[in-house]
């Protein structure tokens, strides 16, 4: 689980347990999905237009699939749920998503 230091100055500071995943840790359950590491891929948010790494974005990884949040609304950009023999991705959270491809 990932820490935050939040406070207004030195012995300010209190630490809040945060809930999430950094968006790195969805490469392995994508990684079947995607044959390119979608981690380091670019989505736009429809909920406030941030374009952001997909790594960069928050990961709940608790609940009966993945749900990848906006670091900055909060609004859910990917839903991913797997079960034996199938898989249910929906990225309707964002308005596009750009792999950076290698120069053939
Ligand atoms: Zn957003």
């Amino acid at each position: 689980m990932a820490m935050a230091m939040r406070g207004k100055g030195v012995g300010m500071a209190t630490q809040v347990a945060q809930d999430f995943l950094d968006g790195n840790d969805l490469a392995g359950a994508a990684r079947e999905l995607f044959v390119m590491d979608v981690t380091t891929a670019t989505g736009r948010c429809t909920g406030c237009g941030l374009l952001s790494r997909i790594g960069e974005t928050h990961v709940y990884d608790r609940a009966p699939g993945i749900v990848v949040r906006c670091p900055a609304c909060d609004n859910v950009l990917m839903r991913l749920v797997r079960a034996p023999g199938r898989a249910w991705l929906d990225l309707s959270g964002m308005s596009c998503l750009e792999f950076v491809l290698p120069v053939d």
